[in-house]
């Protein structure tokens, strides 16, 4: 299995703006972060994981031309934005993506990109919606399990595909869901910043998390332009280290 972060920026990206960079060293290129998304190379098949405002440049990079399924997380825009940068995927392909979302994305999805999923005039539609309805999925023969986890005032899922999971923009698990992220080799986890947000765990909720699942390596995306690569690996384990956009772990 080969995993590329795509982007591993908050929502804002890294730095914020210009003359806005908050803790950053910006003489480290790995500070600046676009948007949270992963492509996951497995079994001759590409999973993207959300489709960032920054698609199309994250694909170009990462000299990726195919994408067979896209998962969703959640509904919020840094996650979902880049979609209409599919349509170069599937017209290369000649193919209509299937995109896995839970329920209550669908009908924003439906409404916001209504000529991707449905066709509008004469743009024949790119994008096939697919509901979670279990906490499982099978792709060709690939088995994916996903669940919610809570981000606020609304959940995310996580998804795991053999020893790897990825689990962005979390506050907190639901009852004994963190079980299931027992025994993974790599997890890929959203630390938005040191402190606690209302929606995301801080440093050191995610360090418990950390400690309990164990993950042989861990990787944090979805930062802000308040965590300085550097300055963060100073306080992490060896194993647990800051992603930056075009890092690739074989697993
Ligand atoms: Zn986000
Ligand atoms: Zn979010």
């Amino acid at each position: 299995m080969k995993i590329t972060i795509l982007g591993c920026g908050g929502s804002f990206g890294s730095p914020l703006a210009w003359n806005r960079h908050g803790n950053i060293d910006l003489n480290n290129k790995r500070n600046f972060r676009t948007r949270s998304s992963v492509l996951i190379e497995y079994e001759n098949t590409n999973f993207l994981i959300d489709t960032s405002p920054d698609l199309r440049q994250q694909l170009y990079n990462a000299k990726c031309t195919n994408i067979d399924a896209v998962l969703y997380t959640h509904i919020h825009s840094d996650h979902t934005s880049g979609v209409p940068d599919m349509r170069a995927m599937s017209l290369i392909n000649k193919k209509i993506i299937p995109a896995y979302m839970p329920k209550e994305m669908i009908s924003e999805m439906e409404t916001n990109y209504k000529y991707i999923f449905k066709g509008e005039k004469d743009y024949l539609p790119f994008m096939e919606i697919r509901e979670l309805e279990k906490n499982n999925i099978k792709f060709k023969n690939i088995n994916i399990e996903t669940f919610k986890h809570n981000h606020g005032s609304i959940d995310v899922q996580t998804y795991r595909i053999g020893n790897f999971a990825y689990s962005t923009d979390l506050k907190k698990f639901y009852d004994a869901d963190i079980d299931k992220l027992m025994n993974l080799d790599l997890w890929v986890v959203g630390l938005l910043r040191e402190d606690p947000h209302p929606s995301h765990a801080g440093f050191e909720q995610i360090m418990d998390f950390i400690s309990y699942i164990k993950p042989k390596k861990t990787i944090f995306t979805h930062m802000t332009a308040l965590l300085d690569e550097k300055e963060l690996i100073t306080k992490c384990p060896s194993n647990v280290k800051p992603g930056y956009d075009g890092m690739i772990i074989d697993l």
